[in-house]
């Protein structure tokens, strides 16, 4: 399997939060869980990003998650926050929406979703795409 070396602490996160430290890096090295639904959101695509689909599948809803996970070659980048419905630590619930940019090769795109977040045992957890306005 194919893994991206991790960002040294200093460098920007690739999420766009901030310092790699201070912002996907704890989750990534599975020192921590993400605190709200949005936290969770930018660490899954950071580990997009570094090709970490462990990580993906561990804060995967058992409910919804697949048995494994084939990442393609796609490479990111950047993130944006489009939409943010509770998935605060007072809530069960959350929804986030966001644009994600990728290439492979010559081509570029971008991913839009609203991803909808539960909270289970005290973790969020990732369920599903949700349509709009659901
Ligand atoms: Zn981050």
């Amino acid at each position: 399997m194919t893994t991206i070396d991790s960002p040294s602490g200093a460098s920007a996160c690739p999420c766009g939060g901030g310092r790699y430290a201070d912002c996907c890096a704890p989750y990534l090295r599975r020192e921590s869980w993400p605190a709200t639904a949005e936290a969770l959101m930018r660490s899954r695509y950071t580990a997009f990003g570094l090709v970490d689909s462990e990580y993906l599948l561990r804060t995967w809803h058992p409910r919804t998650r697949p048995e494994s996970l084939q990442l393609d070659d796609r490479r990111w980048h950047g993130l944006e926050i489009t939409q943010v419905v509770d998935g605060t630590e007072d809530d069960q619930m959350g929804i986030v929406g966001f644009t994600a940019h990728w290439s492979s090769g010559s081509e570029r795109g971008t991913l839009t979703e609203r991803s909808a977040f539960v909270r289970r045992g005290g973790h969020w957890f990732y369920l599903a795409a949700t349509p709009e306005g659901e």
